[in-house]
């Protein structure tokens, strides 16, 4: 459904002010910065994202870069307190291996000079070998890129303890995708519990981990971890997606740990918001509202 371009094209044409401030941003980054400096003056850092994934042209690819790198740019110059989040497949991973090189090396070597933390987002599982082998080639020359794993995904405390020796800022998450049982935990407790084995690894490793999550049952056990292993409050940070939990939000702030939001930003929003949906669907009457309404 997230793929779908006429749904696509009538839910943005439709939709992208019901969403706006709510779920998302604004329509773009400039619209975005306002939504940024209210969350920072509250306390919490940011992580944007330009929505937009599975780009199959080389130019579409190259403008998403060059919009990644402006972005890069205003957050020095606004001094705004945010990283960005990108998905390879916008910048090319599906047209040219050469093609996402190139975009990458060029977002890369703007936020190395801006210092700029890039977090490469985990996609669906075909995808993830390719993310985390480039992830690593990138590591070995910028320090300012991190990315994710998948708590559903077999594979993911393997790659944690490979990744480990490349002491990255790394992202846990439960995952979003709809994936096979060949590759993918099925039921939610097992989910679960590969997620806190994987907080576990990761903070006994000393990497710098962000938990991003909207489970009390999750945020509740990092806490407990840290306390009884004696991990400071700086080796860790908690992320949500922008409009979701926002009291628990203030309270983690006022509690003294990090919290970073993450705020998509821009046109193509449908297929992030099929997926809030897909994960919540006590949102949908919220959704059908926005949608039907002029
Ligand atoms: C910052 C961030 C970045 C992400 N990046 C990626 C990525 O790169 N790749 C990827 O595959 N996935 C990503 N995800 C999505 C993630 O994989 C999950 O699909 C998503 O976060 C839902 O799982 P959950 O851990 O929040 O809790 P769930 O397992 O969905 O929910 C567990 C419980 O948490 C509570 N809860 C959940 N949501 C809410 C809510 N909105 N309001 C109130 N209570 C709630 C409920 O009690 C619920 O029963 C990201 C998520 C976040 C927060």
């Amino acid at each position: 459904m997230s793929k779908n371009k006429v749904l696509n094209r009538i839910a943005k044409k439709r939709g992208v002010h019901f969403v706006s401030g709510k779920i998302i941003g604004g329509k773009d980054f400039l619209k975005t910065i306002p939504y940024i400096q209210k969350l920072n003056e509250s306390g919490l850092s940011t992580t944007v994202d330009h929505l937009g994934e599975f780009v199959n042209s080389k130019d579409i690819a190259k403008e998403r870069a060059n919009e990644c790198i402006h972005t890069i740019q205003m957050i020095k110059d606004k001094k705004l307190d945010s990283h960005v989040s990108l998905k390879l497949t916008s910048l090319g991973l599906d047209i040219s291996r050469d093609l996402l090189i190139k975009n990458m090396v060029n977002i890369l070597d703007e936020a190395e000079k801006s210092n700029v933390m890039i977090t490469i987002d985990m996609e669906d599982a075909t995808r993830c070998h390719e993310t985390i082998h480039l992830f690593k080639q990138f590591k070995e020359s910028y320090t300012c890129v991190s990315t994710v794993l998948q708590a559903y995904l077999y594979r993911s405390e393997q790659d944690l303890k490979d990744l480990s020796t490349y002491q990255p800022f790394l992202r846990l998450v439960k995952g979003a995708y709809k994936e096979s049982p060949n590759v993918a935990f099925a039921d939610k407790k097992d989910v679960d519990d590969n997620y806190k084995k994987l907080i576990k690894h990761s903070l006994e490793y000393g990497l710098y981990t962000a938990i991003a999550t909207h489970d009390d049952t999750m945020i509740d056990y990092t806490k407990e971890l840290a306390t009884n292993l004696n991990i400071s409050k700086q080796q860790f940070e908690f992320q949500m997606l922008y409009g979701m939990r926002n009291n628990l939000q203030s309270i983690l702030v006022q509690d003294g740990y990090k919290v970073r939001v993450y705020v998509p930003y821009g046109e193509d929003w449908y297929g992030y918001f099929m997926r809030r949906l897909a994960e919540r669907p006590a949102n949908i009457a919220f959704a059908f509202k926005g949608l039907t309404k002029k």
